[in-house]
């Protein structure tokens, strides 16, 4: 718990219970002062999971949603999973395993119908889609988009919020648009690995300095995360799991005050229609 009492939520990371840290990065995120998560199934090729039809992605929700179970027992707050297909995966079919970019697209739709179902039955609170960051052939690209909007689809039809990967950008308001046309509102869709400001999605900003200092100063709602990947093959990869915590510390010191209720109270609320403060025990 910070000074101000409110609660501390990590927007997106990942836990490995198998081959990481699991539980324990828990336990360091909540002595830090962290009381909230959502906790983000790894991609299903790092889970060792060849998926072939949707169904084989249950595999990979489960172990997520087994974590979040244990996660509960050690905060003070609560974790919730957020379920989805990684879109990373269109290369590795389509490079690696011979699909082309439409059955690539397929599969990938049919493992988010079936996040949609952890969705729809309170298992899940919000779906995980996106599109390439890298540079893909047009179709790839094509295919890509196609599955990124099956997943707004999806949003709309369980009344959830959609986490994206996306390419880094300031304006991503054509998929806000795309959100809108589906029928989300385009504040329920979710850009992770965020910098401080975006046109479109609510951004779920990287919680280093540089770019928290800009969301604060925008005054527009905002998460905060790490996307900590519990791999012991890239520890030094993205943020470890205590530094939203720290990160909240901070902001507070610098007088941010109104920026830590609005990524931690407002915002979740807004987005996820979660309440962060009912579900705290102090
Ligand atoms: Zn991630």
């Amino acid at each position: 718990m910070n000074d101000l009492g409110t609660p501390v939520l990590d927007n997106h990371l990942h836990l490995d219970p198998e081959h990481g840290r699991g539980i324990e990065a828990v336990k360091d995120f909540a002595r830090s002062g962290g009381t909230h998560l959502l906790v983000v199934n790894k991609p299903s090729w790092l889970l060792g999971v060849t998926a072939e039809t949707g169904e084989d992605f249950r595999a990979v929700f489960e172990t997520t949603v087994e974590v979040v179970a244990r996660a509960n027992e050690v905060l003070d707050g609560k974790a919730w999973s957020v379920l989805g297909v990684h879109p990373g995966l269109v290369s590795r079919l389509v490079d690696d395993r011979g699909y082309d970019p439409e059955e690539a697209r397929d599969l990938m739709q049919a493992g988010l119908a079936v996040a949609a179902e952890y969705v729809a039955d309170g298992r899940a609170v919000a779906l995980k889609s996106g599109r390439p960051h890298y540079d893909v052939s047009e179709d790839v690209w094509a295919a890509s988009n196609a599955v990124l909007r099956r997943a707004l689809e999806l949003g709309a039809e369980t009344d959830a919020a959609v986490q994206l990967h996306t390419e880094a950008s300031e304006d991503l308001s054509d998929i806000a648009t795309w959100a809108e046309d589906a029928g989300l509102p385009a504040e329920r869709v979710v850009k992770h690995y965020a910098g401080g400001r975006l046109k479109g999605p609510t951004p779920s900003v990287m919680s280093e300095k540089d770019r928290l200092a800009v969301a604060a100063e925008a005054g527009e709602p905002f998460l905060m995360e790490t996307d900590f990947v519990d791999d012991p093959d890239r520890p030094g990869a993205v943020l470890g799991p205590k530094t939203v915590p720290r990160r909240v510390d901070w902001l507070l010191e610098e007088g941010y005050e109104d920026a830590v209720r609005n990524a931690h109270v407002e915002t979740p609320e807004r987005v996820y229609d979660l309440d962060t403060e009912a579900t705290l025990s102090r």
